[in-house]
């Protein structure tokens, strides 16, 4: 006799979503998940459910103007635990929706241990469960084994791409003499970042630096694996132009540096990273510099002349599937139709994504194993134009991991102002997705 319902593997952003779902609406979880059972991947430190491995922010929580924003506010509307944990463990971020990463997870996995619906089991799975319903959500860095026993069942080699991470910094160590506390065009509180300045030489020193920095030497394999635009260490867009990190993550617009009046030549900003402001991460600064390396660099901008690092930053391969070949509309596996995948393995891209995707997933196999067949939200919804891009839309040859944005959604039809059309997107998202509701 199982003393379960659904089989989640993988207890990250989607599979605890995932969990949520289908517990909430009434069955039975096994959640199997390998940290806590003495494995652990590259990126992950702890062993609690949905850390973030990297950033803490959920990007813009800005619903009428911008795509996240909207999933955002459709997850909020369907009872994410994702979104309602972050919600409660929101530091100050402008109009960004960042959490305390430590917060954010202890709260998760709080809530999924203590429901009676889930059983957390802490274990590595190693094969494709061969029956009853099951949801695959090991995300990016899913142990080997199981990424084998996937690649053979998909007889496809699993694609890969590269994600870094960001240093973090103590704020005690950073020098207020020098750095400010302010937000791009005061926006949110005003004060959210911390700026460090550099004027013209500092910048040039620094650029270069970057360039001759020592780097983490790719293996063979991972020599022609592409970066995700999104994710880009910050030697590599260094090394697209001298200026072009001025007109990326060390862009000095809106920024008044108080000893000047002035913007300054460029910016270093770092972004509250906890909830009692302790840890602060650089932001856009991920990157494959070696430590020391980093330590010595990071220690030439001013006012990080003493900074302490509570973590470097690093590089690791991703794995996701060609999901528009191998998954129908609602996420299943079509050779294996007992087992759904969800999360960034489908080819998503980012924390609120897979989570998104997760809850698909999860209410995909909750009408399922009710009997019912649940139509995906229609493809005009923040929800809709995700799933769409990773099961319909995209070329399976070609496929690539995307974050949600306006440029999935069906176009807007009809003469319209540039200035107006994302807010013509996000109201027409709106009743799309009160639409669908109703036939829940
Ligand atoms: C280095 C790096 C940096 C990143 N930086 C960012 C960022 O700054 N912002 C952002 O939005 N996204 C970032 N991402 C993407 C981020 O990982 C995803 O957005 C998100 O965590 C994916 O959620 P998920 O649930 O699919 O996978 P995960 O959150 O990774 O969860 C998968 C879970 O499955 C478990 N698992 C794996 N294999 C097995 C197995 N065989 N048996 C049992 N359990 C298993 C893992 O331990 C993990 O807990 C980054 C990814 C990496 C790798």
């Amino acid at each position: 006799m199982t003393t379960h319902d659904i089989h989640i593997i993988g207890g990250g952003l989607a599979g605890s979503e995932a969990a949520w779902q289908l517990a909430e609406a009434g069955f039975r979880v096994r959640l199997s998940e390998m940290r806590g059972s003495g494995e652990m991947t590259p990126a992950h430190q702890t062993d609690r459910l949905a850390e973030l491995v990297c950033s803490n922010s959920f990007r813009s929580d800005d619903a009428e103007s911008n795509a996240v924003g909207l999933l955002h506010a459709e997850m909020r509307a369907l009872g994410s635990l994702i979104l309602r944990e972050g919600d409660a463990h929101k530091v100050p971020a402008g109009s960004a929706l960042a959490v305390d990463r430590e917060g954010f997870s202890s709260g998760v996995s709080a809530a999924i241990e203590a429901h009676p619906n889930i059983a957390v089991v802490r274990e590595r799975v190693d094969t494709l469960p061969s029956e009853g319903a099951a949801i695959i959500a090991t995300g990016p860095l899913t142990a080997p084994g199981l990424a084998e026993s996937i690649g053979a069942a998909t007889g496809a080699e699993a694609l890969a791409f590269f994600d870094a991470i960001a240093p973090i910094v103590h704020r005690d160590s950073i020098d207020f003499d020098i750095a400010w506390f302010q937000s791009r065009w005061n926006k949110g509180d005003g004060h959210d970042y911390i700026n460090c300045p550099l004027d013209k030489d500092q910048y040039l020193t620094f650029h270069q630096a970057l360039l001759d920095g020592e780097k983490t030497e790719f293996r063979e394999w991972e020599k022609n694996t592409p970066y995700f635009e999104g994710c880009m260490p910050i030697e590599v867009m260094a090394g697209r132009g001298v200026d072009t990190l001025r007109y990326g993550p060390m862009k000095p617009v809106g920024l008044d540096d108080p000893h000047t009046g002035r913007w300054p030549y460029a910016v270093v900003q770092l972004r509250q990273d906890n909830a009692s402001g302790t840890l602060w991460n650089i932001v856009g600064f991920q990157t494959k510099l070696k430590h020391a390396e980093q330590v010595r660099l990071f220690r030439t901008i001013p006012g990080l002349e003493k900074a302490e690092f509570a973590r470097l930053g690093g590089l690791h391969r991703n794995t996701f599937i060609r999901s528009p070949e191998l998954l129908d509309g609602t996420l299943k596996f079509k050779a294996r139709p007992n087992i759904r995948f969800a999360g960034q393995i489908t080819g998503c891209e980012g924390y609120v994504e897979s989570a998104a995707i997760g809850l698909l997933a999860g209410r995909f196999a909750a009408a399922e194993l009710a009997g019912r067949v649940l139509t995906p939200p229609p493809p005009e919804t923040a929800l809709g134009a995700l799933l769409h891009h990773i099961t319909g839309a995209a070329e399976a040859e070609t496929y690539q991991p995307m974050n949600v944005n306006f440029g999935l959604f069906p176009p807007i039809t009809g003469r319209s102002k540039k200035a107006d059309r994302k807010k013509l997107y996000t109201g027409r998202a709106r009743e799309a997705l009160a639409g669908w509701m109703s036939g829940l």
